[in-house]
């Protein structure tokens, strides 16, 4: 735990009490605050009350009284479509909304690192797509390297869940344009900034106050070294920005599928390999096409932006592809479940949407692609482009039909369920197809969320592959 002692002495209203607020409470205790808990929800209460906290009820008159700060979770509104009724106070009042992210970049560095070597460093990596795999492949990479090393954020740890920091340790962060957006303190040694494509615009007030949200990360600290994807006109924005001028290598610049061979440091991928450029010159080439745990040009995105953060800790390239090589993947996102007679097997239930659904359509050539669930607003119109690479398409769920009306030319089946499209699937697949487990739409309708839904797919081919 990091300890919160920047608000000593001082009573701190928490707002949501899942993972990263329960972790709060604990770190502003332990700090010497006094947390004010509240939660609309009675069970999460409940959980609070059995650590043996108190809760009390923020939206009642008064709840504010003598509270110096408001800490809230990311999963809160706290400006669009409207902000929270506990949160709209505090505003009222001119209570300082914060979140743990803010208490974390206040309160990581201590008077033990006087002590240290080599200082810790923060890496934090926020864009639209990849942020997870990215995140974890730059904490995969650096654990190769045998360099201390925590990860959290967005990924399932609550930041201020991390140990203290240790001599020449790196916290690896994932932080979500909900975090972003509000943290008072955001002060990242190295910022990454995947890529940019619409999302949550309820939250944001539309897609200028997405991307504003972002920026943030890399506008009030003012990180040492920015990693910026320039695949959008928001990254090669933001990169200007960032930078004096093309050859200012404080700015790396990273794509998939452009050539930038002008500015003073990038790092690209096309046709599966990745090159690093340093003033005019090639330093650095990688083979990605045989790289298990990072199919696909949107993998190798990520591969890049992993590349260049961690190169700018001065780690070696050979390294960093030793790395690549023993990246397991992460569940859910282009994952190897299995293989059988040159048939593999890949679950991608994380493709919840349309432009991730794409990415993953564009990965491999021949795909068996089972798809459907609940389907989002402008159905799948926008993958029409990317079905050359399906051989048939096997469609579950509640958008099966819909769907179905979408594919043109493409055969499918309409299967209903994940049991029978797994089945007919793996029947009909030929060697060298892949069956692809790729949605595009949320799951649910049948199961509680995407894991559900990955494990479901996971088990099955398991089971399959095994008789
Ligand atoms: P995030 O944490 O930003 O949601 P993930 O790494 O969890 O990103 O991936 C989410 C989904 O997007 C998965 O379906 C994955 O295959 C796909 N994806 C991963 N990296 C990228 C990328 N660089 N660009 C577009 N889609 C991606």
């Amino acid at each position: 735990m990091i300890p919160v002692t920047s608000c000593s002495g001082q009573r701190i209203a928490v707002l949501g009490l899942g993972r990263s607020g329960l972790a709060t409470a604990r770190a502003l205790m332990a700090g010497g605050a006094e947390p004010v808990l509240w939660d609309d929800s009675a069970e999460a209460r409940a959980k609070a009350e059995a650590e043996g906290f108190t809760c009390t009820d923020l939206t009642r008159n008064g709840a504010f009284e003598g509270v110096a700060a408001l800490i809230t979770s990311p999963g809160i509104p706290h400006l669009y479509p409207a902000p929270n009724k506990v949160i709209a106070t505090a505003l009222d009042l001119g209570i300082p909304v914060d979140n743990d992210i803010g208490l974390f970049f206040r309160n990581y560095a201590t008077k033990d690192w006087d002590g240290f070597d080599q200082l810790p460093r923060v890496i934090a990596v926020t864009g639209s797509n990849g942020k997870s795999t990215t995140t974890a492949l730059i904490h995969h990479i650096l654990q190769v390297a045998g360099r201390p090393v925590q990860m959290a954020g967005n990924i399932g740890r609550g930041v201020l869940d991390l140990d203290p920091a240790v001599d020449g340790e790196v916290v690896v962060l994932e932080l979500s344009s909900y975090q972003t957006d509000l943290a008072r303190a955001l002060t990242p040694d190295i910022a990454v900034f995947t890529n940019l494509s619409p999302d949550h615009l309820d939250r944001h007030g539309g897609i200028g106050g997405y991307f504003a949200a972002k920026r943030r990360l890399f506008a009030e600290g003012g990180p040492d070294r920015a990693v910026i994807g320039v695949d959008e006109v928001e990254g090669r924005y933001l990169a200007g920005q960032l930078s004096m001028g093309p050859q200012d290598d404080r700015v790396i610049r990273v794509s998939s599928g452009q050539k930038l061979e002008g500015f003073g440091w990038s790092v690209f991928a096309r046709k599966g390999f990745l090159s690093e450029w340093r003033k005019g010159r090639q330093v650095a080439a990688i083979d990605l096409r045989g790289v298990p745990g990072l199919p696909g040009a949107h993998n190798h995105q990520n591969a890049c932006a992993a590349f260049a953060a961690t190169r700018s800790l001065g780690l070696a390239p050979k390294l960093i592809e030793q790395a690549f090589h023993s990246f397991a993947g992460l569940p859910h996102r282009s994952q190897l479940v299995g293989e059988r007679a040159d048939v593999r097997f890949i679950n991608d239930s994380k493709a919840t949407n349309v432009d991730s659904a794409a990415k993953a359509l564009q990965a491999f050539p021949r795909i068996r692609w089972i798809a459907g669930g609940l389907g989002k607003e402008g159905g799948i119109a926008g993958l029409v482009p990317h079905l050359g690479s399906v051989v048939k398409a096997y469609l579950i769920g509640h958008s099966a039909r819909d769907f179905a009306l979408e594919l043109g030319d493409t055969p499918y089946e309409i299967c209903e369920t994940m049991a029978r499209a797994v089945e007919a699937a793996a029947a009909e697949a030929e060697a060298g197809e892949v069956v692809l487990l790729a949605p595009a739409a949320a799951s649910f309708d049948q199961y509680p969320n995407f894991e559900k839904r990955g494990e479901d797919f996971a088990a099955r081919v398991r089971a399959l592959l095994e008789t």
